[in-house]
């Protein structure tokens, strides 16, 4: 390649004597050309540049850099005199974040495709503030995604040099990763090597070590149709974020006591307390407007209520509140990780366990009683309201 931008080589050079070839105004902003090929505009899935531009005493910001058939166009908030000789100050805070961000990208779609030969990238994206990525041929599960950020992060910690090499298009190795039709376009490909993981041919802007990364951290995933986009973050951008989301979880730990390692189990909870808290205020309404569900079997009363949000003492604690006069039978279940149920009787002939005991059995529960109470618990019911119809019907039989 006869002209290789310093960005390819030194990408940690941020400051250029450039000479100003044009400045035009294009709506609100400006259109300024420089004479050097020393930024990098945006391009193959990665953003453009943004810096500092000045002359003498003005200054002006580059929001940009985009390329067209004439070669680089620097977006400017100002213009500049033409054919001024000026300084180039590139923003190191974008470009550094950009770099790790490709780079750790580049690693991330390395392994991703040692796990699933069939995975294409589509589309991609990358600027300072993260990047996405589009794999195309599978629906990747969280397990596969969070075994290759942790391989990510393994490179990083082993510090691979990153390097740059030139290589003719047609003798271009199958082992080198390639966009479709680049091969074509170019004579020459600049071939990208981080460590011996991966080898792509790229004209972006890469860190030189992969320790330079710091840190790697998927922040989304979404799949769907053979499709799998993953959004990231690297360096120190991804790691304040973690810090700041770990620190959110410590915050609470002391108001709302728990392990962190327990996070993921006080979240699962939380989000059953809302269902359940939905369903009981569908119960409590219920109760108020149709009042209890009362049965009249012959003499006996058999009442029965499906409640959700109920642990085994509070069932116990309101079968006790419950008045009875008359012959009755009280069934009260409380569907949940472990369901509960509890069968109290008031004067009638039988024990509890003799109306309950066969069914809970019968369903895969277990219990037991004695008098006039039996509480009896299922684990893992899939559909705790059929189960709870199935009991009252079999309660029924038997008090029939
Ligand atoms: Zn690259």
């Amino acid at each position: 390649m006869n002209d290789v931008p310093p960005y390819w080589t030194d990408p940690d050079k941020s400051e250029f004597d450039v000479s100003i070839e044009s400045a035009k105004r294009l709506d609100d902003c400006y259109h300024i050309r420089i004479k050097e090929n020393v930024i990098r505009p945006a391009g193959g899935g990665q953003a453009g540049e943004k810096g500092l531009l000045i002359v003498g005493d003005q200054s002006v910001s580059i929001i940009d850099t985009i390329s067209d058939s004439a070669g680089v166009v620097l977006i400017t908030d100002g213009s500049l005199a033409e054919g001024a000789r000026g300084h180039l100050e590139i923003d190191m805070d974008w470009r550094s974040s950009m770099m790790k961000n490709h780079t750790s990208e580049h690693l991330f779609v390395a392994i991703i495709k040692k796990k699933n030969k069939d995975i294409n990238v589509g589309e991609l994206w990358i600027d300072g503030k993260h990047g996405t990525v589009e794999l195309l041929g599978a629906e990747l599960d969280l397990d596969t995604i969070f075994e290759t950020e942790a391989e990510v992060m393994k490179i990083i910690e082993e510090d691979s040099p990153v390097t740059s090499s030139f290589v003719d298009s047609k003798s271009i190795d199958q082992s080198v990763r390639s966009r479709e039709g680049l091969t074509e376009k170019y004579d020459q490909l600049r071939v990208v090597s981080a460590g011996d993981i991966d080898a792509s041919a790229c004209s972006g802007i890469h860190v030189t070590r992969t320790g330079d990364i710091g840190f790697f951290k998927v922040l989304e995933v979404k799949t769907s149709e053979k499709k799998t986009h993953v959004e990231f973050v690297a360096g120190m951008k991804a790691a304040r974020l973690v810090s700041s989301l770990y620190n959110e979880a410590l915050r609470r730990k002391y108001s709302y006591p728990y392990e962190m390692e327990q996070l993921g189990a006080v979240l699962d909870r939380a989000k059953l307390a809302v269902d359940d808290k939905q369903k009981l205020i569908e119960k409590t309404t219920q109760l108020l407007s149709s009042g209890s569900t009362v049965e009249q079997i012959a003499d006996i009363s058999f009442r029965h209520e499906y409640l959700p949000g109920y642990d085994a003492n509070s069932l116990k604690i309101l079968s006790n509140q419950i008045a009875v006069t008359e012959s009755s039978i009280i069934l009260l279940f409380a569907p949940g990780s472990k369901s509960q149920v509890i069968l109290r009787t008031n004067g009638m002939p039988q024990d509890a366990s003799e109306y309950i005991s066969k069914p809970v059995l019968q369903f895969g529960g277990r219990g037991g009683g004695k008098g006039e109470v039996f509480t009896g618990g299922f684990v893992d019911v899939e559909e705790p309201m059929k189960l709870y119809e199935n009991l009252v019907t079999e309660v029924r039989k038997l008090i029939a």
